[in-house]
């Protein structure tokens, strides 16, 4: 990256973190109750990079070899690694214990492997679980009428924490769109915490396209990829 791409990058998150905050005081939440994820995925380490140098220190990543290379290339850097792609169960020994946070889970079978593969020199590994929230069939999540079951099998696994629920919902072109179904993750969220009695502290919603109605709706984590480094390049 040449310094006037690093330049516009950093006005490009400073721009962000500006609406982020922005919709947080609208809702009457701290900024700081906000946490963004940079989501550098199919972006090289010298954006990664650029954007540390900007004070970003949470990254996403979406593709198990793509993140695990990053993480090998830049092993000093004081970063949290967070895993918000689909995951299949048979690579779930591959993320498991090297992912601040995984975004992801969304069946039991996966959360077994995890817990089972977690390395024995890392007590937990924090998980959320994923919601299929439009019921899409193409979409990963679970459904959230399995929800609750999935929610108490998970909890009784060993050396796994549950921290909160994730959800993609629907792609729209106007963020408004994807309102109802931020607040509902929100209330499935409630309802698990007073069914279950427990505390699910984080609601990982909102994107490039509607983080700000995510933040309104009580996102704690938001995934913003292209609004901070630009269009992505496509996939090999
Ligand atoms: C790619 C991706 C994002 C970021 O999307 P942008 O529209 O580029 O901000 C967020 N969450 C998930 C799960 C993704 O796969």
């Amino acid at each position: 990256m040449n310094p006037s791409e690093t330049a516009a990058l950093g006005e490009r998150l400073e721009a962000v973190r500006g609406r982020l905050a922005g919709a947080a005081r609208i809702a009457g939440r701290k900024p700081e109750d906000v946490r963004l994820i940079a989501v550098s995925k199919l972006h090289p380490v010298e954006a990664i990079l650029a954007a540390y140098g900007f004070g970003q220190r949470v990254f996403g990543e979406n593709y198990v070899q793509e993140a695990l290379a990053k993480q090998e290339a830049l092993p000093d850097l004081d970063v949290e690694w967070h895993c918000i792609g689909h995951v299949q169960t048979n690579k779930a020994k591959d993320v498991t214990g090297r992912f601040a946070l995984i975004h992801t889970v969304d069946n039991l079978k996966f959360a077994e492997t995890l817990a089972r593969r977690l390395p024995e020199d890392i007590p937990v590994q924090r998980v959320l679980l994923q919601v299929n929230i439009g019921n899409e069939p193409q979409k990963a999540g679970v459904d959230e009428h399995d929800l609750p079951a999935l929610a108490e099998a998970v909890l009784a696994l060993p050396r796994l924490e549950v921290r909160g629920l994730m959800c993609l919902p629907p792609f729209f072109d106007d963020g408004e769109a994807a309102r109802p179904y931020f607040a509902r993750l929100r209330e499935l969220r409630d309802d698990l915490e007073a069914r279950l009695g427990i505390k699910l502290p984080e609601l990982s919603m909102g994107m490039s396209g509607d983080c700000v109605q995510a933040v309104e709706e009580g996102a704690t984590l938001v995934r913003v990829g292209t609004d901070i480094f630009g269009p992505r390049p496509v996939k090999s």
